[in-house]
């Protein structure tokens, strides 16, 4: 029995010590993937909206946004997604060039957030187009896991709307830089990922994600109306931008993010009411292109 109580002891001990740890930040965190998928669904056309439910696990309730932080889930079990999720430029570079940046630490061209953007965004255009009877489930196209694909897909396109997504290489997109936020010791990464929208939704929404939905899809039908047609398109007929993506957040993570900012810094209220614009348009624009990256890829008739 002692054996089996120290047993006990040990796993909640590891319970605690897991429950302590800071994850590492692989991206928005929950709430700014939750805030992008919520503005994406809600603007699918018909043919999108069918597919993005035929395509969703049946526990996730037709709720695209529910599983939008599943690609950081599987970040351990699924190793080498890692560098998917961001992209390192040479230190204070402030451009990114896919052929020069878009690539792993061991230099695999194409392993980096805007290049899983195109290869998920190449696999959905597979939806339906090889099943082998007319009865079949389409979330497998044979050769691909479409809904694999399409969470995958849904996550990276909030990752590159992130400006520390597309960060400087040497301080791993402001990971290493240990800043304060207020009194709270983090760093500046995990500001951008956290911080910023929590103490937003603290301070205007009630503490709560939808109604921060609901702010800034009126911006998306109010003061931005007139830019949403330039956000949502592509250039050359293609069906996912990412250059234009990632060229926007390290041009932010410049102007931005990185802006004012050294290692020990005190980040508070300038910080933050200067940088909220920021984050509430990256948010804004991430939910609008995934929306309109479904729509190219599963047809565009509209609502
Ligand atoms: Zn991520």
């Amino acid at each position: 029995m002692q054996g089996r109580q120290a047993g006990t002891a040990l796993l909640l001990l590891l319970a605690v010590v897991v429950a302590v740890l800071p994850a590492p930040s692989l991206g928005w965190g929950v709430d700014g993937h939750l805030i992008v998928c919520q503005i994406a669904q809600a603007r699918l056309s018909d043919a999108a909206a069918k597919a993005v439910d035929d395509l969703l696990p049946s526990d996730a309730g037709g709720n695209l946004s529910s599983l939008c932080s599943w690609a950081d889930k599987v970040r351990f079990r699924y190793h080498w997604s890692a560098p998917l999720h961001f992209i390192d430029v040479p230190d204070n570079e402030c451009s990114y060039s896919y052929d020069r940046d878009c690539k792993d630490e061991e230099g695999v061209k194409g392993r980096c957030v805007a290049g899983a953007i195109n290869n998920y965004t190449s696999q959905l255009l597979t939806y339906g187009s090889s099943s082998p009877s007319p009865s079949s489930k389409s979330s497998s196209s044979g050769q691909y896991n479409l809904t694999e694909a399409l969470l995958f897909l849904s996550h990276f396109m909030g990752d590159i709307h992130q400006p520390l997504h597309v960060g400087f290489a040497s301080d791993k997109g402001g990971n290493t830089i240990d800043v304060h936020w207020y009194r709270r010791k983090t760093e500046l990464h995990h500001i951008w990922d956290v911080n910023i929208i929590q103490t937003a939704e603290k301070d205007y929404y009630d503490e709560d994600a939808g109604k921060f939905v609901d702010a800034l899809n009126k911006s998306i039908k109010g003061a931005w109306l007139d830019k949403v047609q330039e956000w949502e398109e592509c250039a050359k007929n293609q069906t996912a931008c990412s250059d234009i993506y990632g060229s926007e957040s390290i041009a932010a993570a410049c102007d931005s993010a990185y802006k004012n900012v050294t290692e020990g810094s005190t980040l508070g209220d300038e910080y933050f009411g200067s940088r909220l614009p920021v984050v509430k348009l990256r948010l804004a624009q991430g939910g609008v292109r995934l929306a309109a990256t479904l729509n190219r890829i599963f047809g565009e008739s509209k609502p």
